[in-house]
């Protein structure tokens, strides 16, 4: 039996428009792989930072990394509609306003995509997105995981010799970035979705790995899921998390008396930190819970990686469920 089958009554048998209270918790870290920025598109801002206390108890206040909710869904999503697309299952809405494309307020409300992560029309229909997510926090200071790299501004003939006169350029600016090896936090809610559509988000967070700004240097990301909790309601926030695998993993006071976690750090550690201190979260959340072991963790990726490697089976899966949303009514 595989563990979504183990599980079925976690899920729902089929699309429903009303609320069943079903949720699925994935608790992810999303480990950055190269240099990264994770800027507001278009603001030309440094990366956006918030003061936070450090752990779960005490009074220490550090300034930590932020990836907005929407940057990471979004990422996800557009993996998602590449797979729908070549499968020919975006459609267009009323033969004038093309193909579903996200940001062009043209969905077609009957693809996956619409109906799992949710679509406002301007005609007035609306669908909520089933998948929620918050903000990640890093879990080190900023000033442990950022670094700044100088930089010649380019001339109109991308070299940084001035066409005219032949000098260097002496514009100097500076580029904020996030290190390779930095960890971040994120729990993705689930709600009321089938073991198809589960199939679908979960294979779009194991697929993405370019995240951050559109323009200029881009990081690549990886994302690892460290556990799955089901749950009657949404469960505690990234930032609860990351204060408590904080508090987890601090060291003892070094010679410079910091008491942070190390930095790099084994995700595997990270991962044993997020399993321990999310049992104890979890204990304070008012909802019947259930938790997938470690073992049945790894085994789900596996056959989530199992899935995709067989393009057949992928396509069974899309076309199912798109049929299962009925035509367009
Ligand atoms: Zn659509």
């Amino acid at each position: 039996m595989t563990i979504i089958e183990k599980y079925a009554d976690r899920f729902l048998a089929r699309y429903s428009n009303y609320p069943q209270g079903q949720y699925v918790n994935l608790l992810l870290v999303r480990q950055v792989e190269s240099e990264a920025i994770f800027r507001t598109e278009g603001s030309g801002e440094p990366l956006s930072k918030e003061f936070v206390h450090a752990g779960l108890d005490g009074d220490e206040i550090i300034q930590r990394v932020v990836i907005s909710k929407r940057k990471q869904t979004a990422v996800e999503r557009r993996t998602g509609r590449e797979l729908l697309r070549a499968h020919g299952l975006l459609f267009e809405k009323d033969g004038k306003s093309g193909t579903c494309a996200l940001n062009r307020n043209n969905p077609c409300e009957r693809c996956m995509d619409c109906m799992i992560y949710g679509y406002a029309a301007g005609g007035g229909g609306a669908q909520k997105s089933r998948v929620v997510t918050d903000d990640a926090f890093s879990l080190h200071p900023a000033t442990t995981i950022t670094g700044s790299k100088q930089f010649n501004a380019l001339f109109d003939n991308s070299t940084m010799r001035d066409p005219e006169t032949g000098k260097p350029s002496h514009s100097i600016g500076t580029d904020e970035y996030v290190k390779p090896e930095t960890v971040f936090l994120d729990i993705e809610t689930l709600k009321d979705v089938t073991a198809n559509e589960f199939r679908y988000i979960l294979g779009n967070i194991l697929r993405s790995s370019r995240y951050g700004a559109i323009t200029a240097r881009i990081g690549k990301v990886k994302n690892l899921l460290a556990g799955v909790i089901f749950s009657n309601c949404e469960i505690f926030s990234n930032l609860e998390l990351t204060q408590a695998a904080y508090d987890h993993l601090r060291n003892g006071d070094d010679e410079n008396g910091s008491t942070e976690p190390d930095f790099p750090l084994r995700t595997q550690k990270l991962v044993e930190a997020i399993l321990e201190v999310s049992l104890e979260l979890g204990g304070r959340v008012a909802s019947h819970i259930v938790r997938l072991t470690p073992e049945e963790v790894v085994a789900l990726v596996g056959e989530i990686i199992t899935l995709y490697q067989d393009e057949a089976a992928v396509r069974r899966v899309l076309e199912e469920t798109t049929k299962m949303y009925g035509p367009q009514g």
